[in-house]
């Protein structure tokens, strides 16, 4: 196989399918579900305002919950990854469609579950199901499949996993109206000058928003580091060059 990430076309680590962006984005994605949780659960009871006590006539009854929400976090039915992409990717719940991966990668692992009776005979065979350390939940299973994404990038299907977990965090933060925060960086971008570098929260680059230039924060620090006590002393050079101009003017 060639080095190139399959989302993103950037290179890849050899025998990986996914670059270290991507799978940093797809690890930002599962701990944003856990984090999103709380308020999904606040958007699913819609504000029908003060119940109405001893109202006369026909009681008016609203939707007691989104079921765009309840579409999220209801139950549902494992969906085979392959069939994904088809018809059935309209309303994917979150908990089935972790788990179906959780599932699926316990099953292409194949780890051996070993076992030791009261007689001391060892026994040993194949997991088939994934049992994640607290519980069987949404956050469990988020917390679970991080575990595993250093073995996900490894594998030709890491693409459909990334849209699919793409797919279910845009469609949870457009529900509960929240977008990732960015951060302007104080140094200027190193290629087209602009200050225009930013960090996104759940990105492993700062990026630039003029030429589209990525640095890891660690070539920012150090790019800073370099160019910034230059920059301030250029700053500070002119700052009293403009005092004199105005004391000159003054006098
Ligand atoms: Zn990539
Ligand atoms: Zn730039």
């Amino acid at each position: 196989m060639d080095n190139a990430c399959a989302v993103c076309h950037d290179h890849a680590p050899a025998e990986h399918y996914l670059c270290d962006a991507c799978q940093y984005r797809m690890r930002s994605w599962l701990r944003e579900i856990t984090r999103q949780l709380p308020l999904l659960h606040a958007v699913l009871r819609p504000d029908t305002g003060p119940a109405q006590r001893g109202g006369s006539g026909r009681a008016h009854s609203p939707l007691p919950v989104d079921v765009r929400v309840l579409d999220l976090l209801g139950p549902g039915h494992v969906v085979p990854w392959i069939d994904a992409h088809g018809d059935q990717t309209g309303g994917v719940p979150l908990e089935p469609l972790l788990y179906g991966w959780a599932r699926y990668i316990t099953r292409e692992i194949q780890v051996p579950s070993v076992r030791r009776d009261r007689h001391g005979t060892v026994w040993s065979q194949l997991c088939t199901d994934p049992w994640p350390h607290g519980g069987s939940n949404v956050p469990a299973w988020c917390a679970w499949l991080q575990a595993y994404l250093p073995y996900v990038a490894r594998q030709s299907w890491a693409e459909a996993m990334y849209d699919q977990l793409e797919d279910v965090v845009n469609r949870i933060q457009q529900l509960t109206h929240t977008r990732p925060r960015s951060r302007p960086m104080d140094a200027p971008c190193p290629d087209c000058s602009a200050f225009g570098l930013q960090e996104r929260e759940g990105e492993f680059h700062i990026s630039c928003s003029v030429c589209s230039v990525r640095l890891t924060r660690e070539q920012y620090d150090d790019y800073r580091a370099a160019i910034m006590p230059g920059l301030v002393r250029t700053a500070l050079l002119m700052q009293a060059q403009q005092e004199r101009t105005r004391q000159a003017a003054a006098a």
